[in-house]
């Protein structure tokens, strides 16, 4: 195993008193798995294959805000490319080196990258499967270097992650190349030759800093990471200075430089006005004897100079930002480096949030704050907002998990973590950033009075899933928990699932989302993890009162063969009998198996086996509806409304309407779902409609339990689907469909007959989860257009309802073909250009358009937004490809 030495990787930020926040993370933050992504991905000519079940992909992949100029496979930079051996359960019983090796083999043939990295996970690390020994054989095989990284999530969080990569890069990348440069340039006679360490180009901040340097005289050898090339790094041993920027995560890789080929290094900051001239005096200071010759400071002074007049030229509009008063929450180097570029607006810290901070940036931060620096070390949501309103803040400058906290609260936001989009470094970074807090600022101004105070079937048989559809069980089972009130879901696993599921969940609906991890580290797999997650749901019921508690399980726990049902059955016997009834629900959703759309449904029947008792008297217009993960927010809110309207009382299990926008203030709680009541009087239903085939299951359940007959509703989009959802209803009702339906009805029908023109002779493909496959299938099919191809993530027993002239389990790699539209996530926006075709953006995650979740999908009404919508892209192609 490649992790020889934790001990020498936690050196340098955690050896004194404060080792624990290198070498343990306290959550809030991923795993090390991640960490050496976020290191490693940014090197866009190289492929990076997740050797692993769906969920350290799927949660993981597009995920980072680093960009690149690089274009390897057409004209799509790696780092936005998804590759993953999706280990199923076969391959856990009976190892899946094979199907790793032939993974790399297809990448290497297919997308052709200048080298390969395959990492490990918790699952592979934890079956033993030998990446090293595979990456040998298969760079035997190829002409390139395969890669091993052995960082699986349980190791330690994303900080330790880092620091294994950058051990990678030591000890099989820097060093193995030759620089194209000649003696001469090397010799550092054309000006200063560096390296930047830990510079990951985030939303493109590398590229507002290298022109300066440039223009100083300092020219850049290798940029480890950020918009590199593999082989610029090769030769990264021939640069005369190693600058390490604002992350003292790849110190490692400095100080073993320093140690094998003689660079010195030194440490900058190129967030802020002083950080970046004193970043730029530091490095023309640092190479005095060699780059005298040039003149390198006196050309450095002279451009910090020019920099620095045009910057206050430019702030001068941002002045009303003196004053101002910030509480600022980022991780490690970043928060000392964002306290000087906040204090050269004049912005006042309020507090800094050290949960994520080592030793030495704290040192940092009083260097700059002095002594009384307001380091805060609870960062809890709740404390965040106490923060926030105590100290009378302006803004919150934190990472993109904080927004919707802050948003919902009414408080202006700016995100400054690794997923954001806005470059903020060097000079005309702090434009942005001045720009980005006063738009905050005066929207939320302007807005404070009413924001709240408070068909063929095939499934393709793969080594390797390339920018996979598939998400895992644990993401369905978590939104499923979403729509519980007071329902707060807990993955028994590493801390990176549960984190990098939340930052998914976060992206898409754009609400704080209620998820919490056991954090199991190397002790608890080996030792056994019973301990943690009694330790984490006591924890969650001391402190958030929760009515319900679901435990997920992971590809970690289930491999390692916990019995968690007994585990959470003992501990529902031992917290019974207390004041609050909090009730726990097992749900087992492995990785390695199923999506989530399973995942989903599945916590919808452990929902209803753990909460439902005894039979009830039934009463005549209260229905149940079990409503599936295909539906927006909206739709759940249209679903009640519809059913309302013929006189019924409809139970909706769960119910995400309140993900929709609407929801006030901030909860650690999943919060205005289904009541954990109302779930108790479903046996008391006359009836259970099923929204979604993936529904049947539990329908099915509650018809064992309470006898209560169901039906299934495959799809409530199109004319003819919703019409026979409205006679369902009209018949359970006993009352005529109102007549705002029967007008809606009309005005589908006509804006059908205005759109069909543009739907005829249409190909289409869509790839989605098979709820969503089917539903749209449908209305697109009534339309008259022509679905080519369906991609499904996994296979399911209702694949049949997909009206399609082809059908596959695959990915979005995959998908190849004539279509005039496609039909799927935000993931597939490189896969429509690469295909050169619109895409029409729904399912999960979609986070490339704004307004998602309070789109409504079904119903008459929503039927035709989506024709209209279409029916508009057709014509704008149609108009692109000269055909109108
Ligand atoms: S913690 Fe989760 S995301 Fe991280 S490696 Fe383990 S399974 Fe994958």
């Amino acid at each position: 195993m490649m992790i020889t030495s934790i001990d020498k990787l936690t050196q340098g930020g955690c050896e004194r008193e404060k080792k624990e926040k290198i070498c343990r993370s306290r959550g809030g933050e991923s795993c090390a798995f991640d960490g050496a992504m976020i290191v490693l991905q940014p090197i866009a000519d190289t492929a990076h294959i997740v050797h692993g079940p769906i969920a350290c992909c799927g949660n993981t992949w597009e995920g980072r805000g680093t960009l690149s100029k690089v274009r390897t496979y057409r004209d799509t930079p790696l780092h936005q490319m998804g590759f993953t051996t999706d280990m199923t359960e076969m391959d856990i019983i009976y190892g899946s080196e094979e199907k790793l090796y032939k993974a790399i083999i297809e990448v290497a043939e297919k997308i052709r990258p200048k080298a390969i990295f395959v990492y490990a996970t918790c699952v592979s690390g934890l079956t033993g499967e030998d990446i090293e020994s595979v990456c040998k054989k298969a760079e035997a095989e190829l002409c390139i270097r395969v890669i091993p990284v052995n960082a699986p999530g349980f190791v330690g969080p994303k900080n330790l992650g880092n620091r294994i990569a950058g051990e990678v890069l030591l000890d099989y990348v820097i060093g193995t190349g030759n620089s194209p440069l000649s003696p001469l340039n090397l010799r550092g006679d054309k000006g200063g030759l560096i390296n930047l360490i830990g510079e990951y180009n985030i939303a493109g901040d590398l590229w507002l800093v290298e022109p300066v340097l440039k223009d100083a005289g300092i020219r850049i050898l290798s940029r480890i990471t950020g918009d590199s090339t593999f082989e610029e790094i090769t030769y990264a041993h021939r640069a005369k200075l190693n600058v390490v920027v604002c992350s003292r995560a790849l110190i490692n890789v400095a100080k073993e430089m320093e140690k094998r080929y003689g660079i010195p290094y030194i440490e900058v900051s190129f967030f802020g006005k002083t950080e970046m001239t004193k970043a730029l005096r530091m490095i023309g200071a640092s190479g005095k004897g060699q780059w005298a010759r040039v003149g390198l400071e006196g050309k450095i002074e002279s451009i910090i100079t020019r920099e620095e007049r045009q910057l206050n030229e430019k702030l001068k509009s941002y002045s009303h930002l003196k004053g101002k008063k910030a509480v600022l929450y980022t991780g490690g180097v970043k928060s000392w480096s964002f306290i000087s570029a906040l204090l050269d607006l004049g912005i006042e810290i309020v507090a800094v949030g050290t949960k994520k901070s080592t030793f030495e940036d704290e040192e940092k931060m009083k260097e700059i704050l002095g002594e009384d620096v307001p380091l805060v070390e609870d960062v809890t949501p709740k404390n965040l907002l106490r923060l926030l309103k105590e100290r009378n803040a302006d803004i919150l400058v934190a990472g993109g998990r904080n927004q919707y906290l802050a948003i919902k609260e009414g408080f202006p936001f700016v995100d400054v973590n690794q997923e954001r989009h806005i470059a903020y470094a060097g000079y005309e970074g702090l434009v942005n950033l001045a720009e980005q807090i006063s738009n905050s600022i005066r929207f939320y101004a302007g807005h404070r009075s009413y924001m709240s105070n408070k068909t063929y079937f095939q499934s393709q048989e793969k080594s390797v899933a390339v920018n996979p559809l598939k998400h895992s069980q644990a993401i369905g089972a978590a939104i499923a928990f979403q729509g519980i009130d007071k329902a707060l879901p807990v993955i028994h696993g590493a801390q990176g699932c549960t984190f990098l599921g939340k930052v998914l969940l976060t992206k898409h609906f754009r609400e704080p989302i209620a998820l919490q991890s056991t954090k199991l580290f190397t002790e608890d797999v080996v030792m056994g993890s019973d301990g943690n997650l009694i330790k984490t749901v006591n924890g969650i019921i001391e402190k958030n009162n929760p009515d319900v508690v679901g435990i997920l399980t992971s590809g970690l726990s289930e491999v390692k063969g916990d019995d968690v049902k007994t585990a959470v059955s003992s501990q529902q016997s031992a917290i019974s009998g207390q004041d609050k009834e909090c009730i726990l629900v097992h749900v087992s959703t492995p990785d390695y198996e199923g999506g989530l759309e399973i995942g989903y449904a599945k916590a919808v029947e452990a929902l209803l086996g753990a909460i439902l008792t005894c039979p009830l008297p039934p009463s005549s217009n209260q229905i149940n509806v079990l409503a599936g993960s295909h539906l927006t927010p909206s739709d759940f809110t249209e679903l009640r409304e519809i059913i309302e309207s013929f006189g019924l009382r409809p139970i909706i299990l769960p119910d995400l309407s309140a993900l929709d926008g609407s929801r006030q203030g901030f909860s650690a709680l999943a919060a205005g779902g289904t009541d954990v009541e109302d779930i108790k009087r479903m046996p008391g239903s006359a009836f259970t409609l099923a929204i979604g085939a993936s529904m049947e299951l539990p329908a099915k359940l509650l018809n064992e339990k309470s006898g209560i007959e169901y039906s299934v509703f495959e799809s409530l989009s199109g004319l003819r689907d919703v019409e026979i959802f409205m006679q369902m209803l009209a018949f359970l009702s006993a009352n005529p469909v109102p007549d705002k339906y029967e007008r809606q009805r009309r005005i589908l029908i006509d804006g059908m007959r205005d759109a069909h023109f543009y739907f005829g002779s249409k190909k289409v493909c869509i790839a989605l989860e098979p709820d969503l496959a089917i539903q749209t299938s449908r209305w697109i099919k009534e339309m008259g257009a022509e679905i080519t191809l369906a991609v499904i993530p996994q296979n399911a027993e209702s694949t049949g309802g997909i009206l399609a002239k082809e059908v596959v389990v695959s990915d979005l790699f995959s998908i190849a073909g004539d279509f005039d539209l496609l039909i799927s996530n935000s993931h597939a926006e490189d896969t429509a250009k690469r295909l050169d075709v619109p895409l029409y953006q729904t399912g999960f995650p979609v986070y490339k358009i704004i307004g998602n979740n309070s789109k409504t999908t079904i119903g008459y009404r929503g039927t035709l937004a989506m024709i209209n919508e279409t029916a508009d892209i057709f014509l704008r192609k149609g108009e692109r490809d000269g055909q109108i």
